[in-house]
């Protein structure tokens, strides 16, 4: 096990904290993921050291959240947050804790993880320590809430949401109980900021099997307390797997019939997120009218023609619709891709008519790009040439 999880620079960290006479596990989604034979991510090391103590250790650190307990250690060039062992207070706005108080027992802290899968650890010889029945649910493809399911969502209603990204991610069912407490709490997911819940729901959208996840989301009726969501269950199995998590959120508002403005101000969408779903929602309603025109398949990226395609075949089963190849082909035969890749520019036109550049340039330019585009002009300057001082003259 010691050779194959983790890192050269995780192993010292925890060699030289037990040197220093301290506990150190690895913890978390590593250990989880290690399991189950995926590629490690963020290692997470604990340990019984206080914040201080473990800067005392280093000589490279880096406070990203002691009060919380985590410090960031840089050794050999990695850097790996190291948290101490915590219990966790209160839980007034149903998220953060109050205060976390540190605590020198392991399974104090593995107490305070949401989920057995979660709540693993591993030490540096390789014995797993699982008090919780992880390794079992994880066998059985389970996730279970560590504890009361009911009070581990009082305390965090953004575990109840996790559960269900989890549910995608790793294709594995919420136990009974746990989705029992879901169901029963589901409303509190109003408490979850909407930063949290667009980044658990862009790893919803990233996951294996997002179906179930949507299921849960029904199941649960965590679907009808989550900002615009409209359960399209069928839909959804025609459109998965998504390329990227945008492709999701253009799911929301394509299938689920929702302005990409407000899906994008909802959710606080990334500019380029924003315009994705919006040129997908622009080309959805061309292509509800017919195959793509030629000018659509100029004016959209390739990365919008698929997705839109997608969608359009999941919702209008019956209709023919393009593979991804085709399009591909279509958009790539065109004669130009860009402006920029026509013959000529501004500057040649200015010589060719004789007169100063202004804004007839920009407006032939643009007329140019057209008859390039609809092949009535060939793209090379002769061609070009020809057809523009015939034009020109004419309207001039
Ligand atoms: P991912 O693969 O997405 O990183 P993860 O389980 O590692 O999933 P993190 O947010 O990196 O998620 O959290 C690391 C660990 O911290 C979890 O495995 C879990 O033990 C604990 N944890 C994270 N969020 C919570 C929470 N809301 N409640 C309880 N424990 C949590
Ligand atoms: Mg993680």
């Amino acid at each position: 096990m010691t050779n194959k999880f983790g890192s050269r620079g995780s192993y010292e960290i925890i060699r030289r904290l037990e040197e220093a006479g301290h506990e150190a596990v690895f913890v978390g989604g590593a250990v989880r993921d290690y399991l189950l034979g995926k590629p490690a991510k963020d290692i997470d090391i604990a340990t019984s050291a206080e914040p201080d103590e473990v800067k005392a250790v280093f000589s490279n650190t880096v406070d990203v959240g002691v009060d919380h307990g985590t410090v960031l250690v840089i050794v050999w060039g990695e850097p790996i947050e190291v948290t101490t062992y915590r219990t966790e207070g209160l839980y007034t706005d149903h998220r953060r804790p109050d205060e976390v108080e540190f605590v020198k027992s392991l399974k104090e802290d593995l107490l305070r993880r949401d989920f057995t899968m979660n709540a693993l650890a591993l030490t540096k010889d390789g014995e797993l320590i699982d008090l919780f029945g992880g390794r079992s649910d994880m066998k059985k493809r389970i996730i279970r809430a560590v504890g009361n399911p009911t009070d581990r969502f009082r305390e965090d209603s953004l575990r109840m949401i996790r559960a269900v990204r989890f549910s995608s991610v790793l294709d594995f069912d919420i136990e009974e109980n746990t989705l029992e407490a879901i169901q029963d709490n589901a409303n509190r997911i109003s408490h979850v900021s909407i930063e949290r819940l667009k980044i658990e729901m862009d790893k919803l959208f990233m996951g294996v099997n997002p179906v179930k996840a949507f299921t849960y989301l029904e199941n649960s009726r965590l679907g009808t307390a989550i900002p615009l969501y409209s359960n399209r269950i069928e839909e959804l199995e025609r459109s998965v797997p998504f390329r990227n998590a945008v492709e999701g959120w253009a799911f929301f508002s394509v299938v689920g019939k929702f302005q990409p403005s407000e899906i994008a101000r909802v959710y606080k969408l990334s500019n380029d997120e924003r315009k994705f779903i919006s040129s997908v929602h622009e080309a959805f309603e061309k292509r509800v009218k017919g195959q793509f025109s030629i000018d659509e398949y100029y004016i959209f990226d390739l990365a919008v023609l698929f997705c839109t395609e997608k969608l359009f075949r999941s919702v209008y089963v019956n209709s023919p619709t393009l593979m991804d190849s085709e399009l591909e082909k279509r958009k790539k035969s065109l004669p130009i891709q860009t402006a920029q890749d026509l013959a000529i520019d501004g500057k040649d036109l200015i010589e060719w008519a004789g007169i100063a550049g202004g804004q007839w340039t920009g407006k032939w330019i643009k007329k140019i790009e057209h008859a390039v585009l609809h092949t009535l002009c060939e793209n090379n300057p002769t061609k070009i040439k020809d057809w523009f001082m015939h034009d020109f003259k004419r309207e001039t």
